[in-house]
């Protein structure tokens, strides 16, 4: 409190003698001592969120998520507002401008969260202690001693966080209480023989290592406590859930708050709507000129939706072995690195930092094929990972199943979202060039996925891929996949679709199998706006490029555009957009 009062001090008298309109260095200066400041208070305040940046400082602490929590957070967001609220925005430098844009947005958004969306009532997947506790165990952030002594601290209170948690529901959703028992059981692995070996291996004294077995026995405790009393909820057939539906009024607010964008959720819709009529129009006469290719005895069906499907089918028996996948996408970012300096289309440095292929780690499995993994924002050093599945681990059915949609030109447009020039180049971008620790640490979403998407059509109007009409193809259903995402999202959590509507548009609309398109139904009622971070993000970062090509006329370059967007961090897209075209 004491800080933050002196931060006040401070401000105040800047709001007061310094109405200047050019920027000025005090200005700056004052503004930086205020960041430092205000990160390490919000850390505190927010211990389970500084573990995942990697701040360090706070991870023994556990909030307890009562309404007295709640009650402080929201004091402490309104605290911190009250005081940017009395900073000169015109006295600061542009950089400093969008930091102060992103930390107001955060706290805002913050106050919103547990106020009007309260989604402690009804979230109940929100309440997870293992990924914290994944961090703290597994990441090489200290040695093994220091983060097992940590992890006992940690640890110490979860009886009481649990038992908070129940109390805090209030009439859930069925759905993400189901998604909450998912999740806690899977947590429970964490805790098991695995950490026994390595506290077994530690240096820990007898006394310490009693003390953590204690607060082991007491969290699995709690979970299986929790994931019990979940279980009695849906057992209970009187209980009126709540709809996972959030309605267009909160929609709207959530649009705002998570992609910070200028763009409504109806005129992202209304793009998705359009561009989907679009690609069916232009993927018709790619199939249509691929249809005797692979066709040659069947007679042509006359339902457009059906040809681009079988001539799909086909293109998609084009894939890897199972046990070539991994040297298959390595191979493609040793060919993108090429290609990207052979085009000139970064000033990227290819040879370092390096972004490193692996398998991806028992840890990070069952998400997805590939990842993209970073070096958390205050772990300045690191290194970049394309981490890549194990697909000899997967049944056969499973496997082809995945080598089908990741075929031999889907899983290049993979590699290139994923690692280069998509995720990993761009969070390499994010650490080195990006000043401000703001931007990696709030990142925007719709930014790092407009970001990789944006990628994957970029490179193809470069010339990646030879222009091949299967690569097109490919792309473009790559483009209905992202675009349905808008739509189920809009049409699930506002416009009251049902299941049968959201699987029609993606199995004939949108050519994803059956089990795809189950899957992104569960998402979509289990999340509400992430879904339409990609298209909105992609979509806002191409009339980015449209506008600053109008405005450089001839000096004007794809390199120059690449670089100076990057070098904003992962910020918002308005925010980025408000610089480079002022
Ligand atoms: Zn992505």
């Amino acid at each position: 409190m004491k800080n933050i009062l002196y931060v006040l001090a401070i401000l105040v008298s800047i709001g007061c003698s310094s109405p200047k309109p050019k920027t000025d260095d005090q200005a700056d200066k004052t503004f930086a001592t205020f960041e430092d400041n205000f990160l390490d208070a919000y850390w505190k305040q927010h211990p389970s969120g500084s573990i995942f940046v990697g701040y360090g400082k706070y991870y023994e602490e556990l909030t307890i998520p009562n309404s007295e929590s709640f009650a402080k957070t929201v004091a402490f967001s309104q605290l911190w507002i009250d005081s940017l609220n009395k900073i000169d925005l015109n006295g600061l430098s542009d950089n400093n401008k969008i930091s102060l844009k992103i930390i107001k947005n955060q706290l805002e958004s913050d106050i919103w969260y547990i106020n009007v969306f309260k989604s402690q009532e009804w979230d109940a997947s929100i309440y997870n202690v293992a990924g914290e506790c994944d961090y703290i165990i597994n990441q090489p952030y200290a040695d093994l001693d220091v983060r097992l002594k940590t992890l006992s601290k940690h640890l110490q209170t979860t009886d009481e966080y649990y038992k908070a948690a129940i109390a805090t529901l209030n009439k859930p959703t069925k759905e993400h209480i189901e998604l909450a028992i998912l999740q806690n059981q899977g947590g429970l692995s964490l805790f098991g023989a695995s950490l026994t070996d390595s506290i077994k291996a530690s240096g820990l004294n007898d006394v310490e290592k009693d003390e953590l077995q204690k607060n082991i026995s007491k969290t699995t405790t709690a979970i299986n406590g929790y994931v019990t009393a979940l279980k009695a909820i849906l057992a209970d057939k009187n209980y009126s859930f709540r709809d996972f539906r959030i309605g267009k009024e909160l929609f709207s607010d959530k649009f705002k708050y998570d992609l910070a964008t200028d763009f409504t959720p109806e005129q992202v819709y209304e793009k998705a709507t359009a561009d989907k009529q679009m690609y069916h129009g232009k993927m018709t006469a790619i199939a249509n000129s691929l249809w005797s290719k692979y066709y040659q005895t069947e007679s042509k069906p006359s339902d457009s939706l059906k040809l681009i499907q079988m001539v799909l089918d086909k293109i998609q028996l084009d894939h890897a072995k199972p046990s070539a996948f991994f040297d298959s996408l390595t191979n493609h970012v040793y060919r993108l690195k090429q290609f990207i300096i052979e085009k000139d289309l970064f000033a990227f440095d290819t040879a370092s930092p390096p972004i490193k292929v692996r398998l991806m780690p028992e840890y990070a499995r069952g998400f997805s094929v590939a990842s993209a993994e970073f070096t958390p924002p205050y772990q300045k050093s690191g290194t970049t990972y394309y981490n890549i599945d194990d697909l000899t681990a997967y049944t056969p059915e499973k496997a082809e199943s995945v080598l089908k949609e990741y075929n031999n030109y889907a899983s290049q447009l993979l590699s290139i979202h994923e690692a280069v020039p998509g995720h990993c180049l761009q969070g390499i971008y994010n650490n080195k060039k990006s000043s401000d620790v703001v931007r990696s640490v709030f990142q925007n979403g719709a930014m790092i996925e407009g970001w990789a998407v944006y990628a994957e059509s970029m490179m193809l109007e470069e010339g990646w891929g030879n222009n091949s009409p299967e690569m097109e193809l490919v792309h473009d259903k790559l483009k209905l996949r992202e675009l349905a995402n808008v739509i189920i999202d809009y049409d699930l959590q506002v416009l009251n679709k049902s299941k049968e509507d959201i699987i029609h548009l993606m199995v004939v609309e949108c050519f994803q199998t059956k089990a795809q398109a189950e899957e992104k139904y569960h998402r979509a009622t289990v999340s509400q706006v992430q879904l339409c971070s990609y298209y909105a993000g992609s979509t806002a970062i191409q009339a980015l490029r449209d506008d600053y090509k109008k405005k450089m006329g001839d000096k004007y370059s794809l390199k120059g555009f690449h670089e100076t967007f990057l070098s904003y961090g992962s910020s918002p897209v308005k925010y980025i957009r408000e610089n480079m075209l002022q």
